[in-house]
């Protein structure tokens, strides 16, 4: 008998059961279907020893100063900065769109004046953007919108922009400065010894409180233990046997390709495959993109590994990782979302069980807060302590 049933041990999964653990000092297990903690955001070492994220680069970045403070308690960190290249035409351009892109566009030196200049000729007058084409014809036009965001949206997704939220593409910014940086955030850092060696600590600091089971599921855990809470970070369609219907999700395939110190000089390389962290490909290649995370975690080896992205279809023997932002995907999960709250000893949390895009500090926050409010600041409703 525990107080509470984790599933899911990723970021959403651990930070509640760390939580639960050590300031309530309830007693919990915490089980993934996956053989390892962490979720997406898992890093282990390939065959060199290079540090792999094998579910996609995970750049940690927030402007929140409290979750780096609670999440400062398992890791130290290293600041970094996160450099992304699109490559369409045959050449490398710098991304986001900034003025250093525009300088490439032009083939000389530029202002900001006339890049916005350029760009308010080019906006179309969309005041309020329905979907992902209309959010990006709004604001950089048509030329910047095929060159970098319809093929890489189309390949992403399988839908064509205009089929999807506003969000989608209206998250990566445009700057009319020389600003190159992926992202705008005050603290863009690594765990210094990766996601994974976070987590370990994030599970040792729970001592006996905290049983983790791996590699089982949800279906056979309810069976076969008792709770008193369940905390659940699944998708939510399978929580409620899609007895509405199936929500959509995106699916990926890795391909890791590791490049030992030799392998490197036999292509005339060192250190390094590409130059920069992450290079798109929205217009050629099957791939999305190919990453590099050494240039971001600054491992000091001669070794190195790129792992290129292909998008897929999600059919139940892969991994479900993005929610599908349709209208009709957003219009389901409202549905299952009020089938949710009746649920009185289950909380919902993280990417699957809310269908949200949620960046790694946003899952945090989210569960943070859950635990705050849901339980910290109303003590009754905590499970008393089990003998
Ligand atoms: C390709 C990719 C790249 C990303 N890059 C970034 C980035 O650069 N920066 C950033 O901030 N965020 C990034 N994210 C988002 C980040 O991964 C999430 O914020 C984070 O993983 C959310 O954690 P979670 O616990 O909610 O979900 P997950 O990591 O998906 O964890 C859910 C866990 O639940 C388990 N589970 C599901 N159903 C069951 C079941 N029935 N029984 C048992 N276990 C179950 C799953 O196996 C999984 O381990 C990226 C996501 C993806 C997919």
């Amino acid at each position: 008998m525990y107080d509470a049933m984790v599933v899911g041990a990723g970021l959403s999964g651990l930070v509640m059961a760390e939580r639960l653990c050590n300031q309530l000092g309830w007693r919990c297990l915490l089980i993934d279907r996956r053989e390892h903690l962490g979720g997406n955001c898992y890093d282990a070492p390939d065959r060199n020893g290079v540090l792999t994220h094998l579910y996609g680069p995970h750049y940690f970045r927030t402007n929140t100063p409290e979750l780096v403070n609670y999440l400062s308690r398992f890791t130290a960190w290293h600041r970094t900065r996160y450099t992304v290249r699109s490559f369409t035409g045959g050449r490398y351009w710098s991304f986001p769109i900034n003025l250093k892109t525009f300088e490439q566009l032009v083939g000389r030196e530029s202002s900001q004046e006339e890049f916005r200049r350029w760009l308010d000729e080019r906006r179309q007058p969309i005041v309020e953007p329905q979907n992902s084409e209309e959010v990006m014809l709004a604001s950089v036009g048509a030329e910047f919108y095929e060159k970098f965001f319809k093929g890489y949206t189309k390949k992403q997704w399988n839908k064509e922009p205009r089929h999807l939220h506003p969000s989608v593409c209206g998250r990566i910014p445009i700057r009319t400065t020389r600003e190159d940086g992926y992202f705008d955030d005050s603290f863009q850092a690594m765990p210094q010894e990766g996601y994974t060696a976070m987590f370990n600590r994030m599970v040792d600091s729970c001592e006996a409180n905290l049983e983790v089971r791996l590699g089982l599921d949800f279906r056979q855990a309810k069976e076969a233990f008792k709770y008193r809470h369940l905390f659940y970070t699944g998708p939510i369609d399978e929580y409620f046997q899609a007895c509405y219907g199936r929500l959509e999700y995106r699916s990926l395939r890795f391909e890791v390709d590791s490049h030992s110190a030799q392998s490197l000089a036999r292509q005339g390389k060192s250190g390094f495959w590409q130059p920069y962290l992450q290079v798109n490909y929205p217009n050629s290649q099957q791939y999305t993109r190919i990453v590099e995370i050494k240039h971001a975690t600054r491992q000091n080896t001669p070794h190195t590994n790129v792992v290129r992205e292909y998008p897929q279809d999600y059919n139940h023997a892969n991994e479900p990782y993005y929610p599908v932002p349709t209208h009709r995907n957003l219009a389901l999960y409202k549905e299952y979302a009020a089938l949710a709250s009746r649920e009185k000893e289950v909380t919902f949390l993280g990417r699957l069980a809310t269908y949200a895009y949620l960046n790694m500090d946003q899952a945090v926050a989210q569960a943070l807060l859950a635990f705050e409010t849901k339980f910290l600041a109303h003590p009754q409703k905590r499970a008393p302590r089990l003998a």
